[in-house]
Parts: structure tokens; C-alpha cells; sequence
């Protein structure tokens, strides 16, 4: 009768919402053939970023460094250094110590950057971060030293030596003005000078990404290769100098930066991008750039949830179709609370428990469409980062004339570090896409500040070797 019709309609509307929900999420679910062909066409835009003809139009920029070989060991004395861009600013010493017994011995302290300073003035950040570092010296005592300094600066930078690197764009959450098309190094060395209370020595500007090659290679001498997962997405590795042409000389390697994050600005990813990524582009700061590091960083996968909740709401399947000020919010869901919602052991009430916290009100079912978007979109990133990944380590096996290719990649990162999944996943989909290496995962510990000492180290070496 009208009971069971009514039972009929009901059932048919939630397993017609089930399935609307199936089909938005499948639009993030990427087939092995897709993959490929994103590890195909990053392999295009390495070449492109590498050629002298289309460097300047390339969008992955692979940037040179200026570092010409990983640690050997020699590595020796006492360095100040930065580690700017990714979740903390800091300010560290490091004591490298060389001959049997190698040690490496650091201090550090944690510094707010207010957002205002973010995306104020040029001069107010870098008068900021001497203020940083003036605190820094007094707390260790060291003010007289004039220390040389590693500068870990993780946006992209065009180096023509060690200590020059221009930005080229800010990306994650910066925007202070002045800066773009500057040399950072300089704009470092005037705010110290403005300062009038130390001095220093600025020897090195440095990718995090290369910091941490160099920390994990001073260990394990495979390490070529540097991954950043975290608030921004990067990789950096040892390419032959022949093929960097916008550098003289072919003899030996120099580390690249790659700087992948700009992968697809050109609208070679559209096809697998969503709404849900074109509306997070269009709510960020850097409208149009950094699109690959958008679908698979640290600072963006939140958002793009929040995108699919928010549409998912409006289509009633969700928070009984009522859109909070909390939906409403930009970056509410940060990394660690992904990798909470996403953790296995958590029952569902605990995952509306931290729904709760961030002010989402939440029934049981939403609270498995939401572990359920999330499980998506962190999926998707880690196998795209794992698609470039697979591109690089086969441009590296090529390069050698290899069959098979032994090598080793040194990851930092918050998303890699505390997500529950995120670094699996990406270590299937490398060793799927790049079946002819065998890689190994190397994580960093404190890269940003210890690599940047360790660059310093030979950059100070080097100096000495000229000035004879
Ligand atoms: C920057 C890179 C950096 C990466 C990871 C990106 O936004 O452009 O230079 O390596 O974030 O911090
Ligand atoms: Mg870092």
C-alpha cells in the first residue's frame, strides 16, 4: 500500500544520493592510464624547463642551484641558519662537526610570522625576520660572531650563483609587496644593515627542497633526489649540467629545483582537474599559479574538501543542507585534522567529535561522507605527486644510460609526515609508474635547517679554495 511506497521513495532517494555522491567523487578517482599520462606530460615540461629555446615560457621552472655535489663529510664549522616558507619560520645554529666521529649538533627557536607581516611590505617582513634572528643571537649569546648564514628560502628563486636568488613569484600564503623580481639575498643583507646590531655573512640561499637532499645525502650518499610534501609541494634532483642549458659547462651535475608546484599553469592538467580545484584556485591568493601543488599539498587538500562539502550541502546531502559559517571559512580544515579524520583507529564518533571542535554539527552518516571525501582527495594527491615523482626518477635512470636505477629521495613535510595514508599511497603509485627503479624513502630530519648549514659549509669551502 502507502507504507511500502513511502518506504520505495525513500530508499530510492538515498541510494540516488549515494550515487550522486559516487559520481562527484569519481571525478577525483584516476585510473593507472591517467597517471601515466601525468607522469608523461611532467616529463614534457621538465624538458621545456630545461631547454635554453623555451625555458623562459616553461611553467615547471627547474631552476638552478648552484650546488654541485652532495656532502662528502668534510663539512666543518659553526652556522647560523633560516628556514622561511614552510609551517614555521626559524632561526637555527648548527654545528657541523667533521673527521671520525661526524656530528651535527642544533639549536633552534620557533617565530611567528603575524599575516600581516605576510602580506605587508617587503621591508616589514625582512625587518621582521632581523628582528627574528637579533632575538636569536642574544638568546645564544653569539651577537659579535658575524656567523655565515644559510638562508632556506622555499619559494621559487632564480640563483646565478649560491648567494644571488631573485623570487620569482611568491606562492603558499606570502604576498608581502617589493619582493618579486628581487634578490632576496640583498634584501636580507639591507635589513641587517638598517638593524645596526650584528653582522653576518649570507653565503647561501637554498630551496627546503635541497636542504633536504643534502641532509638525507650526508647519511646515505644514493640521496639525489629532495621531496617536499607539506604546506607546499616541490622536488629538487642531481641533473646533468649538459642538460641545464641556461648553465654554461657539461662536465658534472648541478641539484635542480624544480619547482613542480607550477605544473599545469599552462592548463595541461585541465583535463583532470575538477570544479572543486578551479574554485580553490579562484579563492587563493595566487590566482592561476602553483595549479599541481594545489591539487596535492598540505596548504590546499582542506580546501578542496571544504569545496566538495560545501556543493555537497547545497545539494542537501549533508548538514541536513544547511551551510555554516564554519563551511564558509577558508582553511579551517589544516593538515593535522585531515590526518585525524582519515586516522583508521579512529571510530566514526570521534571523527564528528573533531567536526564538533571545528564547529560542524554532524548526523553519523555525514560524518562517513566526510572521512570519505577526505580519503578521496588525499588520494588523488598522493598519487599525482607520485606520478611526478615517477617522471623524475626515470629522467635520472635515463640520463645514466640505466636499465634499472637504484636510488634513494629525501622527504620532508607535514602532509608526508602526519598524514596516515598520504605517504603510502605515493610510494605504490612511484614504484607502479617507474617499475625499472627501485626507490628508496629517506625522511629528513629538520632538512630546512640542517641542509642549509650543510650548503653553507661548501659554499664557505669553495670561497676559501678561490681566494687561495
Ligand atoms: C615553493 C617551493 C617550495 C615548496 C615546498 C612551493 O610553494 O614554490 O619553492 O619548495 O613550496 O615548501
Ligand atoms: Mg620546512
Amino acid at each position: 500500500g502507502k507504507g511500502a511506497a513511502m518506504v520505495t521513495a525513500v530508499a530510492y532517494r538515498l541510494t540516488d544520493q549515494a550515487r550522486q555522491i559516487q559520481e562527484t567523487m569519481a571525478e577525483f578517482r584516476l585510473s593507472k592510464g591517467q597517471l601515466l599520462e601525468v607522469k608523461k606530460r611532467m616529463r614534457m615540461e621538465i624538458e621545456r624547463g630545461l631547454k635554453k629555446e623555451t625555458h623562459k615560457e616553461a611553467t615547471v621552472k627547474m631552476l638552478p642551484t648552484f650546488v654541485r655535489s652532495t656532502p662528502d663529510g668534510t663539512e666543518n664549522g659553526d652556522f647560523l641558519a633560516l628556514d622561511l616558507g614552510g609551517t614555521n619560520f626559524r632561526v637555527l645554529l648548527v654545528k657541523i662537526r667533521s673527521g671520525k666521529k661526524r656530528t651535527v649538533e642544533m639549536h633552534n627557536k620557533i617565530y611567528a610570522i603575524p599575516i600581516e607581516v605576510m602580506q605587508g611590505t617587503g621591508e616589514e617582513l625582512f625587518d621582521h625576520i632581523v628582528h627574528c634572528i637579533s632575538d636569536f643571537l642574544d638568546y645564544m649569546g653569539m651577537k659579535s660572531a658575524r656567523l655565515p648564514l644559510g638562508f632556506t628560502f622555499s619559494f621559487p628563486c632564480h640563483q646565478t650563483s649560491l648567494d644571488a636568488g631573485i623570487l620569482v613569484t611568491w606562492t603558499k600564503g606570502f604576498k608581502a609587496t617589493d619582493c618579486e623580481g628581487e634578490d632576496v639575498v640583498e634584501l636580507l643583507r639591507e635589513a641587517i644593515k638598517r638593524k645596526e646590531e650584528f653582522e653576518l655573512d649570507v653565503v647561501a640561499i637554498v630551496n627546503d627542497t635541497v636542504g633536504t637532499m643534502m641532509t638525507c645525502a650526508y647519511e646515505e650518499p644514493t640521496c639525489e633526489v629532495g621531496l617536499i610534501a607539506g604546506t607546499g609541494s616541490n622536488a629538487c634532483y642531481m641533473e646533468e649540467l649538459k642538460n641545464i642549458e641556461i648553465v654554461g659547462g657539461t662536465e658534472g651535475r648541478m641539484c635542480v629545483n624544480m619547482e613542480w608546484g607550477a605544473f599545469g599553469d599552462n592548463g595541461c592538467l585541465d583535463d583532470i582537474r575538477t570544479k572543486y580545484d578551479q574554485a580553490v584556485d579562484e579563492n587563493s591568493l595566487n590566482e592561476g599559479k602553483q595549479r599541481y601543488e594545489k591539487m596535492c599539498s598540505g596548504m590546499y587538500l582542506g580546501e578542496i574538501v571544504r569545496q566538495i562539502l560545501i556543493d555537497l550541502t547545497k545539494r542537501g546531502f549533508l548538514f541536513r543542507g544547511q551551510i555554516s559559517e564554519t563551511l564558509k571559512t577558508r582553511g579551517i580544515f589544516e593538515t593535522k585534522f585531515l590526518s585525524q579524520i582519515e586516522s583508521d583507529r579512529l571510530a566514526l564518533l570521534q571523527v564528528r567529535a573533531i567536526l564538533q571542535q571545528l564547529g560542524l554539527d554532524s548526523t553519523c552518516d555525514d560524518s562517513i561522507i566526510v572521512k570519505e571525501v577526505c580519503g578521496t582527495v588525499s588520494r588523488r594527491a598522493a598519487q599525482i605527486c607520485g606520478a611526478g615523482m615517477a617522471a623524475v626518477v626515470d629522467k635520472i635512470r635515463e640520463n645514466r644510460g640505466l636499465d634499472h636505477l637504484d636510488i634513494t629521495v629525501g622527504v620532508d613535510g607535514t602532509l608526508y609526515k602526519l598524514h596516515p595514508h598520504f605517504s603510502r599511497i605515493f610510494h605504490q603509485t612511484v614504484k607502479e609508474l617507474a617499475p625499472k627503479c627501485d626507490v628508496n624513502f629517506l625522511l629528513s630530519e629538520d632538512g630546512s635547517g640542517k641542509g642549509a648549514a650543510l650548503i653553507t659549509a661548501v659554499g664557505c669551502r669553495q670561497r676559501d679554495q678561490r681566494s687561495g
